[in-house]
């Protein structure tokens, strides 16, 4: 019945993983929410307000497919002001979301067979679409070691003649890295020396607002000669903590280029809701924004801090400290050695095996015995991912939350019987 192209199509497990997390609560267990990567806040109460006004004035109409030009406006003004750029309103495309322009760029820039190069680990729609386009992935591996941070060498030995986009996130999705302003120059220079005059970098800059130890957001659009050649992608989502909203924007390299992914709106969603554009503006322009941002991101520091400090108490895990975004990425390899995961999974048939993962296992485990949600590593990028054993814990639930999911999670290491069991059971696919 299905289209092949569907074996293409990768997903976000954060959302999939509700389904088991309905199971393990349907059997009447509580569950820790440890997974889902939005703020613990609603938007700010501004911004709210003029949503409310705008639906009361009746601006629920279709309105311009690219976005109304007040938001494209505030985008371009508040880009150029953050990157130090001089930003045309008519790059600018609004859409639902931070997602769309990830797809919208790979069916816009790649033909079957072009390379890719992504984040692994890194946010699991980038390779969900490579894939999906035909296009060769060609993840750039993050080593803990250099606190995940991508590296101009790392980006240099993966650059050929076919390389078409070079996606980038920083501060990332789920690693909490960032790529420091003197790495983002280096890389600059090994694109331009390297890679193919018609290449396009994708800059993820969703966190861009979520820094901490008084770091301010660097993007790789502002190193010479980048400007002309990246698409600079961010959202309300995470800054204004506004994920069910969905609103997302690119600012692309030239009109010509803001004209296709404009269709591409328009043969998908015809337009953005215009009250939440109207609200969205009124998060980038309004004074009272940096309060409400300043609050959240406080939270995060402090939380990241203690859920850091603890898990490094667990014996079997390792944490290092995020620079940015609202997750911490433990190394789980320990714990997975001694609580028989590895071998479990090695022992695993291998079509399952093709599902899972070490960390996959610690994973159910920790959710169907102890009630603690978190991702495995495979849901970040999965392609190359074998022998990494790390677990993606959200930092957006209040304290109280967070301990006792992390008493859960140290409870789960420590019961390697109960581990042998579980898995002796079937672990629920
Ligand atoms: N990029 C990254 C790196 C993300 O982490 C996310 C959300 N988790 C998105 C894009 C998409 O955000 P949105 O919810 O606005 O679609």
């Amino acid at each position: 019945m299905f289209a092949d192209r569907l074996q293409l199509l990768g997903t976000e497990n954060a959302f999939k993983l509700a389904d088991h997390i309905g199971r393990v609560q349907a059997d009447g267990q509580t569950v820790v929410k440890l997974n889902l990567g939005e703020p613990d806040f609603d938007a700010p109460a501004h911004v709210a307000a003029e949503a409310k006004a705008q639906i009361d004035a009746g601006n629920g109409h279709y309105c311009h497919p690219a976005g109304i030009e007040p938001l494209r406006r505030a985008i371009a003004h508040q880009v150029s002001e953050t990157r130090r750029l001089d930003i045309d309103f008519r790059r600018v495309v609004a859409h639902p979301g931070g997602k769309p322009s990830i797809a919208y760029s790979m069916l816009a820039y790649v033909n079957p067979g072009d390379e890719v190069i992504y984040p692994s680990p890194g946010f699991p729609v980038y390779e969900s679409w490579v894939t999906f386009v035909g296009a060769k992935p060609v993840p750039m591996r993050l080593k803990e070691s250099a606190g995940f941070a991508m590296t101009a060498d790392d980006l240099a030995a993966l650059i050929t003649d076919k390389t078409k986009v070079i996606i980038l996130n920083s501060p990332a999705n789920p690693t909490g890295g960032l790529i420091e302003p003197d790495a983002l120059a280096e890389m600059a220079a090994v694109i331009r020396d390297k890679a193919p005059a018609d290449v396009r970098v994708y800059s993820d800059e969703i966190y861009e607002n979520i820094l901490f130890d008084g770091r301010t957001h660097s993007s790789i659009a502002s190193e010479p000669g980048m400007e002309p050649i990246t698409l600079i992608a961010s959202g309300h989502s995470k800054s204004f903590a506004m994920t069910g909203w969905r609103l997302g924007y690119v600012v692309l390299p030239t009109i010509e280029e803001a004209e296709i992914f404009k269709n591409f709106n328009i043969n998908l969603i015809s337009c953005t809701p215009p009250f939440i554009q109207e609200a969205g503006r009124v998060a980038l322009e309004s004074p009272e924004s940096a309060a409400a941002i300043n609050k959240m991101v406080d939270a995060f520091d402090s939380r990241r801090k203690v859920v850091v400090e603890t898990l490094n108490n667990i014996p079997g895990i390792s944490c290092i400290m995020p620079k940015g975004a609202f997750y911490v990425f433990p190394n789980v390899a320990g714990a997975c050695e001694s609580l028989g995961a590895i071998e479990a999974f090695e022992n695993l048939p291998a079509d399952q095996q093709a599902k899972s993962s070490p960390s996959t296992l610690l994973q159910m485990f920790a959710l169907y015995r102890y009630g603690v949600a978190t991702m495995d590593r495979p849901s970040f990028c999965r392609i190359g991912s074998e022998g990494e054993h790390y677990l993606r814990l959200s930092t957006a639930t209040g304290l109280d939350q967070l301990s006792e999911g992390l008493s859960r999670l140290e409870a789960a290491v420590n019961d390697p019987d109960g581990f042998a069991d579980f898995v002796a059971q079937g672990v629920p696919a």
